[in-house]
């Protein structure tokens, strides 16, 4: 049996991977030159403790599911995972009418831990919280994680498992015959296959009508956060929400697994998906200073060194859309919209299962679910940094500054799959500091043309015609 999985962000990652689980043959088709640039790039990174979510809906039961699965998965596959804790913020009585609301769902769908402390002791945890907290709702459960790491670690263990990778691919049809998938339509041409995953995120709606399915539809909510400097460590110590709005969990102050501290995201429903649709405005940006400052007054936007927007694939009613279709073979995961990077491991897991009863699939007894991370240069003591060193003298010339990375990590980044300088970036943290690049860009690309065996002007920042150079000044 073949097949396909459509979009190589974190869902479908996931997906691909539980499939190498079975004696099957499994194609990812990914139409951006690397896995996790679509909505799995810029978001919060929060695995939720799922309070937020309604009892029996599928957002619920998915999220509380994947909370529990980050644990032994992040040890799998060897990605940095912190369960640090949340704090819902209350300022007044209907703040804590929200919270007591929120802990009654949370226990009614399985969150465990839940506790409303008081003001003093929310305090104590969170110094620089706003003092006119009243009360806080804590979590336990709650995460956080670089979402990227999630899905290349995935891509990469499935490809040790026998994964065809199809990067730069862009699935442009889906072949139904008699009621059944019998292949896709690609740029690159067309595949014979026995079923379909939809995991195509922003764009799943378009994929399911190439198979004239005509859920999920699909609207593009936006939301734009800032990234404070290493500097404001300690703004956070666990991920603090705001009580939710009625179209969102509200602007949230977190650590990030690196150290930074990140605010936002705004909650912005824009008319359609366009090329602009990941812009930031100073609209947005102000409102996540002001909505940030509310919960912590003394945070300094002066210590941004980045700004970005994600785009969330909201489905019509609120519900992910997960399952087999009218079709016989062409399943989705789609409409996953936040806690979509949360409840992913369990999408995956189910919608495998369910492909595997179905098509009569049997596990395989050689499937390796572990995957290793290569080696940190800034995070080893001197003793292993000596070692790296002696074995390989590239780990001793520091490309990025900011996040002391390696030439030896950019080219084992490479020989792992990236193939441009975000691809680098998001494997390495290369040009994720303060100076966003402004230092190692040019060294990171240099590096990238010499491995690849590229001229220059061919290495993008992300693929396709987004080059850095244009050509030579000089012959
Ligand atoms: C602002 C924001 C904040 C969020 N915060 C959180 C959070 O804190 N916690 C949480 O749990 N969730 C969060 N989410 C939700 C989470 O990010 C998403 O649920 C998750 O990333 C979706 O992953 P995906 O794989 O479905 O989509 P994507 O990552 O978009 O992957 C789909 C892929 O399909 C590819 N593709 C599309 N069409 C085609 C085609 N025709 N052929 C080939 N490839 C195709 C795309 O290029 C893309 O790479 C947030 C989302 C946003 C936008």
């Amino acid at each position: 049996m073949r097949i396909g999985v459509i979009g190589a962000g974190v869902v479908g990652a996931l997906i691909a991977r539980e499939l190498c689980r079975y004696g099957i043959e499994v194609h990812l088709f990914e139409r951006e030159e690397d896995v996790s640039f679509g909505v799995s790039k810029a978001n919060s990174g929060v695995i939720h403790g799922c309070f937020h979510e309604k009892p029996g809906t599928t957002r619920a039961r998915f999220c509380v599911e994947g909370n529990a699965e980050y644990t032994a998965l992040a040890r799998e596959l060897d990605f940095p995972f912190k369960r640090i804790g949340a704090h819902v913020i209350a300022f007044n009585s209907d703040d804590v009418a929200a919270l007591e609301r929120l802990k009654a769902q949370g226990e009614e769908i399985g969150c465990a831990g839940l506790e409303i402390i008081d003001r003093e002791e929310i305090l104590s945890r969170e110094p620089r919280v706003n003092p006119d907290v009243r009360a806080a709702l804590w979590s336990p459960t709650v995460g956080i994680v670089e979402p990227w790491d999630v899905a290349i670690a995935a891509v990469e263990n499935a490809c040790a498992n026998g994964l065809v990778l199809h990067l730069g691919t862009e699935v442009t049809g889906i072949r139904v015959t008699g009621g059944r998938v019998t292949g896709i339509a690609t740029d690159a041409g067309g595949f014979s296959l026995d079923a379909v995953v939809n995991a195509a995120g922003l764009y799943a709606d378009r994929v399911a009508r190439m198979a004239g399915v005509d859920r999920p539809v699909l609207h593009p909510r936006r939301g734009e956060y800032i990234l404070l400097d290493k500097q404001a460590a300690g703004t956070a110590n666990s991920v603090l929400f705001p009580a939710p709005t009625n179209n969102s969990k509200g602007i949230l102050v977190l650590p990030t697994v690196d150290g930074n501290i990140l605010l936002g995201p705004t909650a912005d429903d824009l008319p359609a998906l366009s090329p602009d649709a990941a812009a930031t405005s100073s609209v947005g940006l102000a409102a996540v200073v002001s909505g940030a400052k509310r919960l912590v007054p003394g945070l300094d936007p002066r210590l941004t060194i980045k700004t970005f927007a994600g785009v969330r694939p909201e489905p019509a009613g609120g519900e992910f859309v997960v399952g087999p279709t009218v079709v016989r073979g062409f399943y989705q995961a789609a409409g996953m919209r936040s806690p979509g990077l949360t409840a992913a491991p369990a999408v995956a897991r189910y919608l495998s299962r369910e492909i595997a009863a179905e098509f009569g699939l049997e596990e395989k007894s050689a499937f390796d679910p572990q995957r290793k991370s290569p080696p940190r240069f800034s995070e080893l003591d001197e003793a292993a940094r000596a070692a790296l060193i002696e074995e390989d003298s590239s780990y001793g010339r520091i490309v990025c500054r900011c996040n002391e990375v390696t030439e030896g990590e950019i080219v084992a980044a490479i020989r792992r799959g990236a193939r441009t300088v975000d691809g680098v970036k998001f494997r390495t943290r290369a040009g994720f500091g303060r100076c966003q690049g402004g230092f190692c860009t040019a060294r990171i690309l240099t590096i990238l043309s010499r491995e690849l065996g590229v001229p220059p002007e061919e290495v993008t920042v992300r693929g396709k015609d987004d080059r850095i150079v244009v050509g030579r000044v000089r012959p």
